[in-house]
């Protein structure tokens, strides 16, 4: 198999508490490739300037190498052009744009639906919307398998849904969501949709066209990228018709005193200098993701799922959360009478990282009935060997808490 090697991660080669690290909390935050490294500090060592300024040559290759960036995403999500590209700083800021801009379309009695698997960051910003307009929010709630329940989805659907803004790939427990299902339904009723893709670029096959979406988001440190830099997709058309998200310099046409113009998406919606850097090395890391063999990639993080699935449902007295039927790289777990940070506290002794808490989806943790979990989740870069501390580090935590 043509796969990324653990090498390829200059953060993987070290020893932790004594131990190689076995990292496996990729779902927070993902390690990065020397590629991308690279290609950052090329950018500050060699023509480093501010983008869509400078007429001098420091400032047009610094503008080609951040406007090629927005092409590789459009590339990577199949968008239909670069300016349904707009950067953000993060996930969680692309869904705050779209709350607040296109937020502003709807009115008090308008219905939102979400479901009980989003991260915080799709649910906070329309929580917002609802103090602020008194739309009205509608959740769908998962199945006993902890897949979504299409059906209740098809219930809650109605004339009065404006906007459907749900996860591609969950975050605390790997369910992947029919999104291309949701959206056709959706645009049934003339609702718009929102596909929080923060999990799911990293781990599925992702086109926006295919989906038919309104509105994709993601984030760039996921994606073994860096932090500071995340991405809106919005179909131009949408995008077109919203107004400003924030006001400033790069994003206006003309400005005086009395009457402003703004330009076109996605410069509207890109106010101030623009995480530079960081857009380049999301190009990157876009560029060392296409160089791998894509079908290889998801079968090697679908083997490390099966086989940590295999290994720790084995062990007594463990409980596995991921369960839905179709699901990806990420398995929530929890062990008998033993608290989910104690876990975490021992695997950094064995020099395993695992996440131990809420995840940001607390509500998806009352509908587990837990107040936190343990989650491992699988990259590119991690290995069967992996795995295999995963289960000793489980064994070696039910000794000691016995
Ligand atoms: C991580 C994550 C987010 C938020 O990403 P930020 O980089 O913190 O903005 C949103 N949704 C999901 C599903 C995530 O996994």
């Amino acid at each position: 198999m043509a796969l990324a090697m653990k090498q390829d991660f200059p953060a993987l080669a070290q020893m932790v508490n004594g131990h190689a690290v076995a990292y496996l909390d990729s779902a927070a935050s993902a390690q990065k490739p020397q590629y991308v490294i690279d290609a950052m500090n090329r950018v500050m060592t060699e023509h480093y300037s501010n983008v869509h300024r400078g007429v001098y040559t420091f400032g047009a290759k610094t503008t080609v190498a951040f406007e090629s960036a927005r092409k590789k995403i459009a590339q990577f999500l199949n968008a239909a052009t670069e300016k349904e590209i707009v950067f953000t700083r993060n996930a969680t800021e692309a869904i705050n744009l779209v709350a607040a801009s296109f937020g502003q379309s709807l009115k008090a009695g308008d219905e939102i639906i979400l479901t009980e698997l989003e991260h915080h960051a799709n649910i906070v910003p329309w929580y917002f919307l609802k103090e602020q307009t008194g739309v009205v929010l509608k959740v769908v709630p998962i199945r006993a398998d902890r897949s979504l329940d299409m059906a209740a989805f098809k219930k809650l659907l109605g004339p009065k849904t404006k906007l459907v803004a749900v996860t591609q790939m969950s975050n605390a427990l790997g369910t992947v969501v029919p999104v291309a299902e949701i959206a056709a339904k959706a645009h049934a009723v003339g609702a718009k949709v929102l596909v929080d893709g923060s999990q799911a670029v990293v781990h599925l096959d992702v086109d926006v066209q295919k989906i038919g979406c309104d509105f994709y988001v993601f984030t760039g440190h996921k994606l073994y990228g860096p932090s500071g830099i995340g991405v809106l997709y919005g179909r131009y058309e949408v995008l077109n018709g919203m107004p400003p998200y924030q006001g400033g310099g790069e994003m206006i046409e003309q400005v005086s005193f009395d009457k402003i113009t703004f330009k076109e998406p996605p410069y509207r919606f890109e106010a101030g200098t623009p995480a530079i850097v960081e857009a380049i090395g999301l190009g990157a890391a876009i560029d060392y993701m296409n160089g791998l063999d894509k079908k290889a990639v998801h079968a090697h993080e679908r083997a490390l799922l099966q086989e940590a699935e295999k290994r720790l449902a084995a062990i007594p007295g463990v409980t596995i959360f991921s369960t839905a039927p179709e699901r990806a790289a990420i398995l929530s777990f929890a062990i008998d009478k033993v608290h989910p940070h104690d876990v975490a506290t021992v695997f950094d002794q064995l020099g395993i990282a695992v996440r131990a808490g809420h995840h940001c989806a607390q509500p998806l943790m009352k509908v587990l009935g837990v107040a936190a979990t343990i989650r491992a989740s699988f990259a590119v870069y991690n290995t069967l060997a992996d795995v295999e501390r995963l289960a000793e580090g489980v064994h070696k935590v039910k000794k000691l808490f016995s």
